[in-house]
């Protein structure tokens, strides 16, 4: 991975907004920065050079991990460290990621400085630079959709009148773990019959009825990247009715997806998606966005949402997942992972969107 580009891209981000220094407090940002993996570090990233600060725990996997940035291990708390240094720096405008860093911690490191150097938020600095990966993070992100597709048919598989929608999402992720999953990107959703109709259904311990809708909605982390993929499944062979739905969702899915290409708007890829379930009397069911980024976060820059400026560019990794919730009744999302191309885009999830019934 290429963490000296990045530093060196987002130290030119900080110059662009008369910021002398930013200090990393996102753990994401801090490992697409410096390579860092642990749970607990501060990246300081000030005049052309990065230190990195984490604590007693982590001093062995830092110098094995981190790379392009000093690593400092002090005796107390790592922001108190970095604090201190920041104060020496003399630096006049430092930058904090409002929105990874406490009122209570943002406050400390003021008391620090006192007077020295001016706080200033920042929203989403390192985020931007995230959005469109480099061809070695599409290689990553391709490796854990196809690890994830290849747990759809085990989940299928599971799936019978009576067993627990737990006992569905507890096959998926062993099989997850069995075939080198670092974990789950999110907590697995397997929402069953009228649960459907749930748009963030967790798996619970209802048992799977004899009839209707089950939507799978899971995801798996290889090497720090994320996948995400929904497929609906039906219980019994579905009525006419039932099709009518699930064909009106994959329709709408396929418009998005060619919607889909540079230089327009992530806003109108969501309206492509909203323009066909209207037409087909749906709109009032479909209750959220169309997708969203992913990387080595489940949900990143941008939100392909009604009326979002962002322009997709090449290399742009996002989800098309279109829904239609229908209450009491049930609920159909289909969701894929697609990269932006020159062109327009490819889909990276390989799985089926014929409606298969169980
Ligand atoms: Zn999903
Ligand atoms: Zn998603």
């Amino acid at each position: 991975m290429d963490y000296r580009g990045r530093q060196r891209r987002v130290a030119q981000g900080l110059d662009a907004r008369r910021l002398d220094a930013l200090l990393v407090t996102h753990l994401p940002n801090i490992r697409y920065l410096c390579g860092f993996t642990g749970s607990a570090g501060v990246l300081l990233v000030a005049n052309g050079r990065s230190t990195f600060f984490t604590d007693g725990r982590y001093r062995e996997q830092a110098g094995a991990e981190v790379q392009d940035a000093r690593v400092v291990v002090p005796k107390g708390a790592v922001l108190d460290a970095a604090a201190r240094v920041l104060a020496d720096l003399r630096v006049r405008n430092v930058g904090l990621e409002g929105e990874h860093l406490s009122v209570a911690a943002a406050a400390k490191v003021a008391r620090t400085l006192r007077t020295k150097a001016r706080l200033r938020q920042t929203l989403g600095l390192v985020e931007d630079h995230r959005m469109v990966k480099e061809p070695a993070e599409v290689v990553c992100l391709r490796a854990a959709v196809r690890l994830g597709s290849s747990l759809f048919d085990k989940a299928v598989a599971a799936i019978r009148p009576g067993v627990p929608e737990r006992a569905v999402a507890a096959e998926l992720e062993y099989a997850a773990r069995q075939a080198g999953a670092d974990g789950m990107s999110f907590e697995t959703i397997v929402a069953a019959g009228p649960r459907s109709a749930l748009p963030h259904g967790l798996a619970s311990a209802q048992p799977i009825p004899r009839r209707g809708f089950v939507v799978l909605d899971f995801g798996v982390i290889l090497r720090g990247y994320c996948s995400d993929m929904t497929r609906t499944v039906h219980v019994g062979k579905p009525a006419a009715e039932a099709r009518k739905l699930y064909q009106a969702v994959r329709d709408a899915q396929q418009a998005a997806i060619d919607a889909v290409r540079p230089g327009r708007a992530v806003g109108e890829v969501d309206q492509a998606a909203r323009s066909w379930l209207r037409r087909a009397g749906l709109a009032r069911y479909f209750t959220h966005s169309t997708g969203h980024g992913v990387g080595l976060e489940i949900h990143e820059p941008p939100r392909l949402a009604r009326g979002q400026k962002e322009v997709l560019r090449p290399g742009m990794v996002i989800t098309i997942e279109p829904g239609v919730y229908v209450p009491g009744c049930g609920g159909v999302r289909i969701e894929d992972m697609v990269v932006v191309t020159t062109t327009s885009c490819e889909v990276l999830t390989p799985t089926s969107k014929e409606l298969l019934a169980v």
